[in-house]
């Protein structure tokens, strides 16, 4: 039987494939019309690595975000990549996930995608959907929510987080060859940053 984190993948995976046509049209607009192939092809590659039968959840990710790297490509393969990797090491000989985990998860992707990057919040990347949902995530815990109501909070920020993209201009990534031209147009990362936690959401709700 395939494990939770298996099928938590599987879920993102299958939530990115069925978008690869949207988050290439956003990336058409600002980019160079990849996002959804590079991911669609990152995610394929993930759910036919990772072994469907394994219970580390650190060892999972830390596959995951190996692959990420090697075949996603563009400047989101290694943003994608490390934060796999840097939450994967978190939770490493880890069998349960646990809402502090959850916690960590974000704190340790949002630095590795900085330490990578080097963007902040507000130059129109994923890390505008991922800054508010983590932060989001962190005080509905600090408030007593349980997993899935902080994470179902996040999603909502991740999503705000995702309109305030277009109302932006973008400074890093290729988007930023536009400049203020990239004004209007919606991030294709922080689109995908957003169906990611919509996935891990409606996996724990289903589970
Ligand atoms: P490429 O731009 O190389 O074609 P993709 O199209 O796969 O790569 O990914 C583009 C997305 O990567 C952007 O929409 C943005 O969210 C994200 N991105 C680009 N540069 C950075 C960065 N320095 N930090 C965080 N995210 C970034
Ligand atoms: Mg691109």
């Amino acid at each position: 039987m395939p494990s939770s984190i298996y099928n938590c993948l599987s879920e993102i995976g299958e939530r990115i494939i069925a978008n690869k046509d949207y988050l290439t049209e956003l990336d058409r607009e600002i980019g160079d019309s990849d996002h959804g192939i590079n991911m669609a092809r990152g995610f394929k590659a993930v759910l036919e690595k990772v072994n469907p039968e394994e219970q580390d959840i650190g060892a999972a990710l830390k596959k995951a975000g190996m692959t990420l790297l090697s075949t996603v490509g563009g400047a989101s393969g290694p943003l994608y990549g490390t934060a796999y990797m840097e939450s994967g090491k978190i939770l490493s000989g880890k069998t349960e996930l646990t809402a502090e985990d959850m916690k960590k998860i974000f704190e340790a992707s949002i630095a590795g995608i900085q330490k990578r990057g080097k963007a902040i919040r507000g130059e129109k990347t994923m890390l505008d959907a991922l800054i508010p949902a983590s932060e989001t995530y962190a005080k509905k815990l600090s408030e007593g929510s349980d997993m899935i109501q902080a994470l179902e909070a996040a999603c909502e920020s991740a999503r705000e987080g995702v309109e305030y993209t277009k109302t932006i201009t973008a400074t890093k990534g290729r988007a930023s060859y536009l400049g203020e031209r990239s004004i209007g147009h919606q991030d294709p990362g922080a689109t995908s940053a957003m169906l990611t936690l919509e996935a891990i959401l409606d996996y724990l709700k289903g589970k």
